[in-house]
C-alpha cells in the first residue's frame, strides 16, 4: 500500500466536482468509483436509480455467496457546487492534501478500496462477501438514497456495516451521531394599510421576532439538542403590515425522544402569541434522520478495531459527533455500524478542508487487519 499512489488517486478524484446537485460531475464520479471498485476480484457492479434524483446509487458486490457478509457504506457526493470557487487540490506539504471532499468522504472511498483491494491478497478473503453502497445525496440528507440504504439495513444478509466517512480532526472515530432535522416556524398575522389603518394589522415579523429568541434560549434548556435558526423571510413592503413571517430551524437531538421534547417547548413557547387575536404561529417539518445512538454490539465492534490498531501502533478513541450520516440511517434500519473509519481530516465542509495523508494507509491496514481477523472467524460478536 503505497501513498504517494493513493495520495494521486484520491487527487484525480477530488478534482471531479461531485456537488450534490451537479448531475454530470456525479454521473462522471460514479463511473471512475464503478471502474475503480469494479477491479476488485469477481465485483459485480450496478448503478442503481433512484427515484426522485437525477443520479444513481452505485452498488458493488463481492462474493454474496461467502459464509460471512458485511456492508460497506459510503457518499460520493459533497458540499461544494459545480460554480464554488473550491474546486482543485493542493499539496500544502507532503502529509496535508487540501481539496474538495479530500476528508467527505473521498478519501474515505479511498481507505475503503486501499483495504479492501490489500484484502483480497489474503487467503481467508474467500471467507468473507462483501456490498459496498455509495450515494450520490448524503450531504443533502440522502433523501432519495434513504429507501435503497434502509433495504440494505433491513435485509438481514450483513453482520455489520463500516462506515469511512472521515475521523475526527484529532483521529478518533465516531461512537454516535446526533439526529438531525429541519423546521419552519411560520408566524401568520393580518395585513393592514400601513398609513390608513395599522391598528387593523397583525405584524407577523414582530410576533417572530419575539418568539425567536424564547427558540434560541432551548439550546441552554434543552441538554443534547441543538437548534440554529438559519434563514427568515418574511413581509412584502414597507406600507404593508405584514402577514407572513417564517424561519427556518436546523434541529439537531442526541436521543430519539429528544424529538418529542423539543416540539413539545415549541409549541408551548408559541402558546401565548397563539392566544392573541389574529397570530397565529405554525410548526412544520420533520427530523429526517435519527440520532445514532451507540449499541452494546457497536460497543464489542469497536473494541475489537481498537485491537487491531494497538496491534499496529494505532491508539483509537471514539466520540459523540454533532453531524448525521448514513450511518444514521444503518441504525434506524437495525444493522450495527461502526462509523468515522475513514482518513483524518479538518475543517470539512469549507474551503479549507483537509486531509493527513498518511491516515490513509494507517486507516486502510487497520480496516484490513480487522477484515481479514472477520474473515478467519477470529474476531467474536454478540448476536444482534
Ligand atoms: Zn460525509
Amino acid at each position: 500500500m503505497e501513498l504517494a499512489a493513493l495520495r494521486d488517486q484520491l487527487i484525480s478524484w477530488a478534482n471531479v466536482n461531485s456537488g450534490s446537485e451537479h448531475v454530470a460531475g456525479l454521473e462522471r464520479m460514479r463511473h471512475l468509483l464503478a471502474a475503480d471498485f469494479g477491479s476488485l476480484p469477481g465485483a459485480v457492479v450496478q448503478h442503481v436509480p433512484l427515484p426522485g434524483n437525477a443520479t444513481c446509487a452505485l452498488r458493488v458486490t463481492v462474493r454474496p455467496e461467502a459464509p460471512r457478509q458485511i456492508l460497506c457504506s459510503g457518499h460520493y457526493d459533497t458540499v461544494y457546487p459545480s460554480d464554488h470557487s473550491f474546486q482543485r487540490c493542493t499539496l500544502l506539504d507532503p502529509n496535508t492534501l487540501r481539496g474538495p471532499g479530500v476528508a467527505d468522504m473521498k478519501g474515505g472511498l479511498m481507505v475503503m478500496l486501499a483495504a479492501l483491494r490489500e484484502f483480497e491478497r489474503s487467503p481467508v478473503a474467500a471467507r468473507l462477501g462483501y456490498e459496498i453502497l455509495f450515494t450520490p445525496d448524503e450531504e443533502t440528507g440522502s433523501v432519495a438514497s434513504r429507501p435503497v440504504i434502509e433495504a440494505a439495513a433491513r435485509s438481514g444478509k450483513f453482520a455489520f456495516a463500516l462506515v469511512f466517512e472521515p475521523a475526527r480532526a484529532n483521529g478518533d472515530l465516531v461512537k454516535s451521531r446526533k439526529g438531525t432535522g429541519s423546521f419552519t416556524l411560520t408566524c401568520h398575522g393580518r395585513a393592514a394599510h400601513a398609513g390608513r389603518d395599522p391598528s387593523a394589522g397583525r405584524n407577523a415579523i414582530l410576533a417572530l421576532a419575539e418568539y425567536l429568541p424564547a427558540v434560541h434560549a432551548l439550546n441552554d434548556q434543552l441538554a443534547g439538542t441543538m437548534l440554529n435558526i438559519g434563514q427568515i423571510q418574511g413581509g412584502s413592503a414597507v406600507n404593508i403590515v405584514p402577514d407572513f413571517a417564517a424561519a427556518q430551524v436546523g434541529i439537531r437531538i442526541t436521543r430519539a425522544n429528544d424529538g418529542e421534547s423539543v416540539l413539545a417547548r415549541l409549541h408551548e413557547l408559541a402558546a401565548p402569541i397563539n392566544a392573541r387575536d389574529g397570530y397565529r404561529i405554525e410548526i412544520t417539518g420533520q427530523f429526517n434522520r435519527l440520532p445514532k445512538e451507540v449499541t452494546p454490539f457497536e460497543e464489542t465492534l469497536f473494541a475489537h478495531w481498537q485491537a487491531c490498531g494497538r496491534e499496529l501502533g494505532v491508539n483509537f478513541s471514539w466520540q459523540h459527533v454533532g453531524g448525521g450520516s448514513d450511518g444514521n440511517l444503518l441504525s434506524a434500519g437495525g444493522l450495527p455500524n461502526l462509523d468515522g473509519l475513514g482518513p483524518v481530516g479538518d475543517h470539512l465542509h469549507s474551503s479549507d478542508e483537509m486531509i493527513h495523508l498518511p491516515s490513509l494507509v494507517e486507516r486502510a491496514q487497520v480496516a484490513v487487519r480487522f477484515l481479514t481477523k472477520f474473515a478467519a472467524g477470529e474476531i467474536k460478536l454478540p448476536s444482534a
